[in-house]
């Protein structure tokens, strides 16, 4: 690391009144003397984007970076790019960020944001995190998965001395930033820390229940509207501020802009609002995947006589902080990834928020001075739907992905890890066995070769699996597009017009029947491979209303899984198989490797039916180039599920029974309670062999049930 100073000018009048700078040196000081310390404040105190800067001044960067981690990517960045501005320099130089795929960091790079997915994957390459003099846990209060994990890791890295100073000079400071919430029993966690509480101050806020939404309505037209109608209500009727609305995510967000956008377009306001002083209003929508400059309007005051309206998803409820916000509409929902049982997967669902959070949505109205709530939901909804808290990501979503993380790292007991909240048995055991099955552990649960190269890709390991399956035939070509088409936001655009809705399904329908082969999985390679052959990528993608701005992140993102399989290919022991046969099927049979605990079986009609034990009545989604040529098929493999009334599967090929002959078995064939010896503790040759006898004469006693 270059340790070219350069000093920040010291602070704005701006940061020197948020409540934190009171307590700058204190808690300079209180970093220095504890190895692990919790910091607690409302939400804007200034933790995000002052500590880190405090932290610099102190000269803490001389012995590494101090390396800040955010649940969400959105946050990463927008905040990377406020503070390199507070720190006069470019993003990029002293201050950098790293969000999966888009790494924005140089040699310069000192204050790093970053995901918590990210730092995770440092940790792999390096347990002690020598690169670090402090690493910040931001938004612990959020529980995500990775946050969850990064607290246990460096918990038990720091408990144990020896390895705690292996390959450092100095030890290292973990920091752990959270709201209001729960901070007496992080600081119990991790050893009884101390809390630093940054004293804020806060205004009162009113809330009001609306009666649009009861205990039953999940239905996300009736939300959209009855948040345009409370807004517009409070535009007309409420004196100067700004308003700040929670919605669910990037489409209902786009449609209440569009809503609101038109109808805001005809108020009078010689006649129709209350407060004469207000003229207009600005409407900007926050989502996760929005471009960063669309991003920086949040931020800026709005012009004299101009309300400003920002329609947002629950980032806007404790990652970022906009001034000025006098309103809240609470539309009482989130989309939330949940490990839904009934299917055996994980799925974004629409839920009810929990009352701690309607209550922190509340709190952003009263930041600057009182301010007011207004809830289009009921209080029957809030008494009868709503759960008091929310339950920790590490609870509800599948573990595969972070169990191997920490089986790499030689954690083989995952059930008695130190986890803050244990995740149930049943998920570890799941996540074990999903393992198993795409050959990342073996029977003793030990790490296999190909586990080892999977936990390289930031990718689902179903996925991972078809891609090393593909390299390994040598024909990855087929399967780095797909999966960078796969990692990106749809790149295909449904207009919400009917007449052009009609011409884009047509559009894309020909590029399917171009694609030859007609699957949704060789309709991405396609798209991929024709844009990225075009002259002009842009207005192709303008023609084909294929969104740009997705396809060209998934060309990103396939150079960097590119770079990713050439390191390991390069490594001696890369395995290589051989294959005859045509390309097509080679394709389908790379994809069937990873993804066959996700195949389907026609059942009657147009249901399908899962058979990975679930047994799951599903359909094919209509967005699916299959989703008019379904009588032909019989079997099919699909990469994610969605449930509304009916359970639909999205991205299908239809593939050959033969295919999958083989695999299948590999879905029944582990037990459970097998697998939660092999995560306790290491198992005996002897009890392998014991137990594979077992299995064997299982099989035969199935098999000649199945003959007879
Ligand atoms: P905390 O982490 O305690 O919630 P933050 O450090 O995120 O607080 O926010 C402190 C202040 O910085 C807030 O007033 C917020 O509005 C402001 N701020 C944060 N990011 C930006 C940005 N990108 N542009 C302008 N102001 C910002
Ligand atoms: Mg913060």
């Amino acid at each position: 690391m270059s340790k070219r100073a350069k000093w920040s000018k010291g602070d704005s009048d701006e940061s020197k009144n948020l409540p934190i700078y009171q307590h700058k040196a204190k808690l300079q000081q209180a970093v220095k003397d504890n190895s692990f310390l919790v910091v607690t404040g409302e939400t804007g105190s200034g933790k995000t984007t002052q500590l880190p800067q405090y932290l610099h001044q102190a000269g803490f960067w001389n012995n590494g970076k101090i390396g800040i981690t955010q649940p969400r990517r959105v946050a990463a960045i927008t905040v990377a790019q406020r503070v390199s501005q507070e720190m006069h320099c470019s993003l990029g130089r002293e201050v950098g960020y790293q969000v999966r795929f888009d790494d924005c960091t140089t040699q310069d790079t000192v204050v790093k944001y970053m995901t918590d997915g990210c730092l995770l994957r440092e940790i792999l390459a390096d347990p002690v995190l020598s690169q670090y003099s402090v690493v910040i846990l931001d938004e612990a209060h959020e529980r995500s998965l990775n946050t969850d994990i990064l607290l246990g890791l460096l918990k038990q890295t720091l408990s144990s001395p020896d390895k705690a100073s292996k390959g450092r000079s100095v030890p290292l400071k973990v920091v752990v930033m959270s709201a209001t919430l729960e901070t007496d029993k992080l600081s119990v966690f991790l050893g009884g820390c101390p809390v630093f509480t940054i004293p804020g101050r806060t205004f009162p806020v009113t809330s009001k229940f609306g009666c649009a939404i009861g205990p039953k309505d999940t239905e996300s037209s009736v939300y959209v509207k009855e948040v345009v109608k409370v807004t517009l209500d409070i535009h007309t009727s409420e004196m100067a501020g700004d308003i700040l609305v929670f919605l669910t995510g990037q489409s209902e967000i786009e449609k209440a802009c569009d809503m609101l956008y038109e109808k805001a377009e005809s108020i009078d306001y010689r006649y129709d609002v209350q407060d004469r002083k207000v003229e207009g209003m600005l409407i900007l929508p926050l989502y996760g995947s929005m471009p960063t400059d669309q991003q920086k309007q949040i931020f800026q005051p709005p012009p004299p006589g101009i309300r400003k309206c920002v329609v947002a998803t629950n980032i806007a409820a404790t990652s970022l902080t906009i001034n000025g916000i006098k309103y809240i509409v609470d539309s009482g929902f989130v989309k939330q990834l949940n490990h839904n049982s009934r299917v055996g997967m994980d799925i974004l669902e629409v839920v009810p928020i929990s009352k701690s959070e309607a209550l922190q949505r509340a709190g952003r109205a009263g930041r600057t001075s009182a301010g007011k709530c207004f809830r289009i939901y009921s209080q029957a909804f809030w008494e009868k739907c709503m759960p008091e808290y929310t339950v920790p990501e590490i609870q509800r979503t599948s573990l595969t992905a972070v169990i191997l993380t920490l089986k790499c790292l030689g954690v083989h007991d995952v059930i008695r890890f130190p986890y803050l909240d244990r995740p149930e048995e049943r998920f570890i055991l799941e996540a074990l066995k999903r393992l198993y099955q795409c050959d990342a552990i073996d029977r003793r649960g030990k790490v296999t070769r190909l586990g080892e190269l999977m936990v390289e890709f930031p990718l689902p390991p179903g996925l991972t699996r078809a891609l090393l399956q593909a390299a390994s035939l040598g024909v990855e070509d087929l399967l780095l597009p797909v999966a960078a088409m796969l990692s990106v936001e749809n790149i295909f655009i449904r207009p919400g017009h009917p007449e052009k809705q009609k011409e884009a399904d047509q559009k894309h329908r020909q590029l399917g029947v171009q694609a030859g082969s007609c699957n949704d999985f060789t309709m991405l390679l396609s798209v991929f491979e024709k844009c990225k052959a075009s002259d002009a990528p842009s207005a192709w993608c303008k023609d084909n209303y294929i969104h740009w701005r997705a396809l060209k992140s998934a060309f990103s993102v396939e150079t960097q899984l590119r770079e990713i399989l050439l390191r390991l290919q390069q490594k001696r022991d890369f395995p290589m198989e051989k294959f005859d046969g045509n390309k097509s099927e080679l394709f389908r049979r790379c994809l069937c490797a990873g993804y066959f605990t996700n195949v389907a079986r026609r059942s009657v009609g147009k249901v399908f039916c899962t058979m990975d034990g679930h047994g799951s009545m599903v359909h094919i989604h209509p967005s699916s180039t299959l989703f008019d040529q379904e009588p032909q098929l019989d079997w099919v493999i699909f990469h994610d599920l969605l449930v509304t009334s009916r359970i639909y599967i999205r991205t299908v090929c239809p593939i050959r029974y033969d295919w999958v002959k083989d695999l299948l078995p590999k879905l029944h064939e582990v037990d459970v309670y097998e697998l939660s010896s092999v995560a306790r503790e290491e198992v005996t040759d002897e009890e392998v062999a014991k137990w594979e006898t077992k299995e064997a004469a299982k099989r035969q006693t199935e098999g000649s049930a199945e003959d007879a």
